[in-house]
């Protein structure tokens, strides 16, 4: 085939960031003999205030178990309904079910793939418990909008930032405004400890019912073991086995070093992919309003034709790919919603582009090329 010869070297969607400090603390855990939870899980944690503004944030073991938990801790349970948006990972709407509560889907805004405020509001009935807003690619959604209705209807935010670490709202990072965020340090998400997460809480008090219910419900900083060598503990709510152990932690510390310039870097590409993109025909971006930064997890845009556009583009050894569609379809949530018309139209044309830190500027360009080459 043609396409093929001209095919070089294929691009990879993804990226996996290691740095050589990761390498280097995993080394020195390694060597501690103590690789369950200890120093390096708080390393982890302080560093994630510090350096990015994360509020209390407590570390567990997946960015499932960080939503899981943040539902469990607002009390979620077999009589509540949350609302979610369907353009998510099915995790998003599986935590509901682990609290045997009913998922409700909300529309999205099919300019930026975010639920929409005024279809929660349609939504939101006296058996709503909570909210889970989940930030499509690293964009945010309407916050303030978001928590406004939240506080009058008394409903619990639980923010899904897993695409979106380094992202701000109006000034503040995401991690730092609603009642809960959870965010994800899987292999692929743009901070990594293998596999991983966090929960940020604004309230002290939920930070502390989060870090005792990460592990069993125990309060490993202040249950003491007896002399007859357990620890002295009361366990007095369902706990979870969550907690992240320091080997993970160690690859987390290490790959904050340098995230503030990969994050840059992907922000850079951003912008440039807006630019450059902009007056392709058969291609339109999404919204990007100036009161909040994207992270740029994924650079999503809407094509029309899109398995010509993916087809054409890995013909050239550039891979393109909508990452979710949208979740309700799955028998575990009911099937399609017939309701949801932004999502139709978002389901229908959106695809992503390869937009890490593992790129080169020449990538970069033989990918404009050939979108601009047509399809
Ligand atoms: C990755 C992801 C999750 C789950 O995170 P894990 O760390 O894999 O458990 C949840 N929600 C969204 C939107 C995700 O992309």
């Amino acid at each position: 085939m043609m396409a093929s010869a001209a095919k070089t070297q294929a691009l990879s969607f993804f990226h996996t960031h290691i740095s050589p400090s990761a390498v280097e603390l995993v080394n020195q855990v390694l060597r501690s003999g103590w690789i369950s939870e200890g120093v390096m899980v708080k390393r982890f944690e302080s560093a994630l205030s510090g350096s990015l503004g994360l509020r209390n944030p407590v570390a567990v073991n997946s960015g499932t178990s960080a939503l899981h938990l943040a539902l469990a801790l607002a009390g979620v349970g077999p009589a509540d309904e949350v609302i979610l948006p369907a353009q998510t990972f099915v995790a998003t709407g599986l935590v509901i079910l682990m609290q045997r509560a009913t998922p409700v889907f909300a529309d999205i805004d099919p300019m930026t793939g975010n639920i929409a405020p005024a279809s929660i509001a349609e939504r939101i009935t006296p058996r709503t418990k909570a909210v889970i807003p989940v930030h499509w690619a690293g964009y945010p959604c309407d916050m303030d909008e978001i928590n406004a209705l939240a506080a009058r209807h008394g409903l619990a935010v639980v923010e899904d930032a897993a695409h979106a670490l380094g992202a701000t709202y109006k000034g503040k990072p995401l991690g730092s405004i609603s009642r809960f965020t959870a965010f994800s340090f899987q292999a692929i998400k743009h901070l990594t400890t293998g596999d991983g997460g966090a929960l940020c809480c604004l309230a002290e008090a939920d930070a502390r019912a989060a870090f005792s219910r990460r592990w069993f419900g125990v309060d490993r900083a202040s249950s003491r073991p007896s002399i007859l060598g357990e620890r002295e503990y009361d366990i007095d709510a369902v706990g979870y086995k969550y907690h992240m152990n320091d080997l993970a932690a160690a690859v987390g510390l290490g790959n904050l070093e340098d995230f503030p310039q990969r994050l840059a870097r992907r922000q850079q590409l951003g912008a440039y992919y807006r630019e450059q993109l902009r007056k392709v025909s058969g291609l339109q971006l999404l919204r990007l309003d100036n009161d909040r930064t994207h992270a740029y997890w994924l650079f999503t845009v809407l094509v029309d034709r899109r398995e010509d556009f993916i087809r054409k583009l890995a013909d050239y050894g550039v891979p393109a790919s909508v990452v979710h569609l949208r979740i309700d379809h799955n028998s575990a949530f009911g099937g399609t919603r017939p309701d949801l018309p932004g999502q139709a139209k978002f389901n229908d044309r959106q695809v992503a582009l390869p937009v890490h830190e593992g790129l080169t500027d020449e990538d970069v360009e033989m990918v404009l090329n050939h979108i601009r080459g047509g399809w």
